[in-house]
């Protein structure tokens, strides 16, 4: 591509959470065990790429858990299933793995415990979104979904003294922060988490795109249409002031978004893998070369779900034993698998 482009300034950090990383080692993990079909219930995570990636080696999503072969081996998805997705499924599936990030556990938690305690509760979030489906299912009578520009004229407490604030992970962060000022004006004692529900890699991305803004002509962010916290970070970047667009790879890119950009940003959502980003570079090829622009380090790690642990566990024991050949992905498995990364489960099925 024939551009002005001098520099891009790459965010760091961007791309893949911890939840995003736990959620696509444990279905490569599903991949190796199980013959195929192995079974979804919906996309593991919002990208298109990671998606395909894993039907070319059998993997088959599932809207409704209805659709899962009885006997057949399940995973739900990292953004959390309603109760009563997972207890369908446990009366269908042959085995149930869970790989629903613990930062989304937490919020449903919050939601059974204050409307066990009787709060009518406010849950900011986007209608229709895998999250907020399943956040919303664990209490449905006591929760209210509120889309951030609806504000809470909709909202009509029993008790306005009993009121609680929970939100979707993945929120631009000036938009959860007007919902949750308008409410904390109309109901003085409102609960709400101590900082906020939306997730550190959430809020460490925004504010990487918040201090790229000022620094760049355009922003570039990598992930797709249906990922909430993609979609975030090109308002976010706009609120700034700064033209942002998504794209799902470099074959997007609109040569006239370029037109007299000199400085680029580029950042990723958190389910874009990182080659999508390295091949948006390669594309607009800048006269000066690429900086990282990092506002923070990101050192946190989720553990495979224990169910899949007891298996992985299990078939390292078989092989050991010489019961079954089934290579292992990797020598040490469950004690490696901090340092593997889902970068390299995904290169690993694709093989
Ligand atoms: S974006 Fe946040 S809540 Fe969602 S999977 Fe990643 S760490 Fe978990």
């Amino acid at each position: 591509m024939t551009s002005m482009v001098q520099r891009v300034l790459l965010a760091e950090p961007r791309g893949f959470c911890a939840g995003v990383e736990m959620a696509i080692k444990a279905l490569t993990w599903m991949v190796r065990i199980f013959e195929p079909p192995v079974y979804c219930y919906h996309e593991i995570v919002h990208n298109e790429w990671v998606v395909k990636a894993f039907e070319r080696v059998g993997v088959v999503f599932v809207d409704d858990i209805s659709e899962v072969p009885e006997g057949a081996p399940v995973m739900l998805s990292a953004h959390g299933s309603a109760p009563e997705v997972v207890s369908g499924a446990e009366a269908r599936a042959g085995v149930v793995i869970d790989a629903v990030c613990p930062l989304v556990t937490k919020v449903h938690h919050e939601v059974k415990r204050m409307a066990a305690k009787g709060y009518d509760i406010i849950y900011v979030g986007h209608q229709g979104h895998d999250e907020a489906v399943g956040t919303v299912a664990e209490a449905p009578h006591a929760i209210t979904l509120v889309e951030p520009e609806w504000g809470l004229d909709g909202f009509r407490p029993a008790d306005p003294d009993r009121v609680a604030l929970v939100a979707q992970t993945t929120l631009g962060m000036h938009e959860w922060a007007q919902v949750l000022e308008e409410a904390q004006r109309r109901y003085p004692n409102l609960q709400t988490a101590r900082r906020s529900d939306l997730c550190y890699a959430t809020t460490n991305r925004q504010e990487a795109v918040a201090q790229l803004a000022g620094q760049c002509d355009v922003i570039l962010v990598v992930g797709s249409e249906n990922s909430s916290n993609t979609q975030a970070l090109v308002r976010y970047s706009r609120e700034h002031g700064t033209p942002a667009y998504r794209i799902d790879s470099a074959a997007d890119i609109d040569p006239a978004w370029l037109e007299g950009a000199e400085v680029v940003g580029l950042t990723a959502g958190a389910s874009a893998p990182d080659h999508l980003v390295q091949g948006v570079i390669d594309r607009i090829d800048p006269a000066q070369g690429f900086e990282l622009w990092r506002v923070t380090e990101e050192g946190e790690y989720f553990p495979l779900p224990p169910q899949l642990r007891a298996f992985v566990t299990t078939l390292g024991a078989l092989v050991e034993a010489g019961v079954t050949a089934k290579p292992p992905a990797e020598p040490g498995w469950l004690d490696r698998d901090r340092e593997w990364t889902a970068t390299e489960a995904l290169a690993s099925i694709a093989t």
